[in-house]
């Protein structure tokens, strides 16, 4: 039975964060001031565990989800991910990805091919190691994302997309940089635009870099036309270089919010639904489980939290949404 909300919307799209932690600092995520040393992270029995996770997706999958995407935090932080990678890609007629920031990806994209995963998404918000390390604020090398890029497509963890948040007067120089290097390698790239998610990253509407604007500037120096989304729903609006040398992507959530379409929901570590990625509350999945609950039981409560989805943030933004306490993204991986 397809499940449909307030809003006639399915559920297709689930994202599940495997871990809260992070190897890197982003500025526009995990600010070191509140990320710090005497952060509390989630400890381990706070977590869901591979099984509970598994036991989740298959729910899920029963209502209609087809895609599960892996993330966090840094989801090749979280121990031995394989192993959770090998139980949910046996699940049927599952497209199962994972998005990472490739710090750990050269060392682990052969297990977690062998383990059944068939794609991932890196994020990379510049090629200039001054301004890559400024944003990931932990002094990361370019050179190591880009090499775990070539392991995974060694591997053949294939097609690989690459995200570039764009932050005004931080990485706009590198929108071209970028657009270059990754059409001659045939990665698809997608541009996000810079979003208020949480609380902790001090947001303002002028640090986004219009989605238009990208494409335009691309345009200008690589004629680019517009192409059909692959399916309903798909969030990244698709061009192509008119000489045929690929496509990139753009993720307009703020100046074209996509509410209507959203089919997403969003698994945080600990186990809480949120139907939103600007929740302010989400739905204790964890204490259900651990409560002995039943698969049905689990079933109906799923079924009963989207039923009442009305979420809708980005096409309401405003002054006040943007004060709300809303969840982080390092809890719900974006
Ligand atoms: N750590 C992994 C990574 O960076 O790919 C997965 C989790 S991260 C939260 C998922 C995606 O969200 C990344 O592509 C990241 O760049 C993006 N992201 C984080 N904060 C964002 C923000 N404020 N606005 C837009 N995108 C953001
Ligand atoms: Fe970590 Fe990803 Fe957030 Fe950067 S965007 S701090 S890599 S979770
Ligand atoms: Fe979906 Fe919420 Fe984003 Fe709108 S604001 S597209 S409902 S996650």
């Amino acid at each position: 039975m397809q499940l449909l909300d307030t809003l006639n919307r399915p559920l297709r799209d689930l994202r599940i964060s495997v871990t809260d932690r992070c190897n890197f600092r982003c500025v526009y995520c995990m600010p070191k001031e509140i990320f710090g040393s005497d952060y509390q992270f989630l400890s381990r029995d706070e977590i869901l565990t591979f099984e509970d996770i598994e036991r989740l997706a298959r729910i899920f999958v029963t209502h209609g989800v087809s895609k599960i995407r892996l993330t966090g935090g840094e989801p090749l932080v979280r121990r031995d991910l394989h192993l959770l990678i090998s139980m949910l890609s046996k699940i049927p007629d599952l497209d199962l990805t994972l998005t990472t920031n490739g710090a750990l990806l050269a060392k682990q994209a052969r297990a977690l091919k062998d383990a059944g995963l068939k794609r991932v998404t890196v994020s990379l918000d510049s090629l200039d190691n001054e301004i890559f390390q400024a944003m990931n604020d932990v002094d990361f090398p370019v050179e190591k994302v880009l090499e775990g890029m070539d392991v995974a497509a060694e591997v053949g963890l294939l097609p690989i997309k690459v995200n570039m948040v764009v932050k005004r007067g931080l990485n706009e120089s590198s929108v071209l940089p970028m657009a270059r290097y990754f059409r001659e390698k045939g990665y698809i790239l997608r541009f996000i635009e810079y979003m208020d998610v949480g609380h902790s990253n001090g947001w303002r509407m002028d640090d986004v870099v219009p989605a238009a604007e990208i494409v335009k500037m691309i345009n200008a120096e690589m004629p680019l036309e517009p192409v059909d989304p692959n399916y309903k729903g798909e969030v990244a609006e698709r061009w192509r270089y008119k000489d045929g040398s690929g496509e990139i992507g753009v993720v307009a959530s703020v100046t074209q919010a996509f509410c209507s379409t959203c089919n997403r929901a969003r698994l945080s570590a600990e186990g809480k639904l949120y139907t939103c990625l600007f929740a302010v509350k989400g739905h204790d999945f964890r204490e259900l489980i651990r409560n002995g609950a039943t698969d049905d039981e689990i079933s109906q409560e799923i079924a009963r939290v989207w039923g009442k989805r009305g979420d809708r943030y980005s096409e309401l933004r405003s002054e006040n949404t943007m004060s709300l306490p809303k969840v982080e993204m390092s809890h719900i991986g974006g």
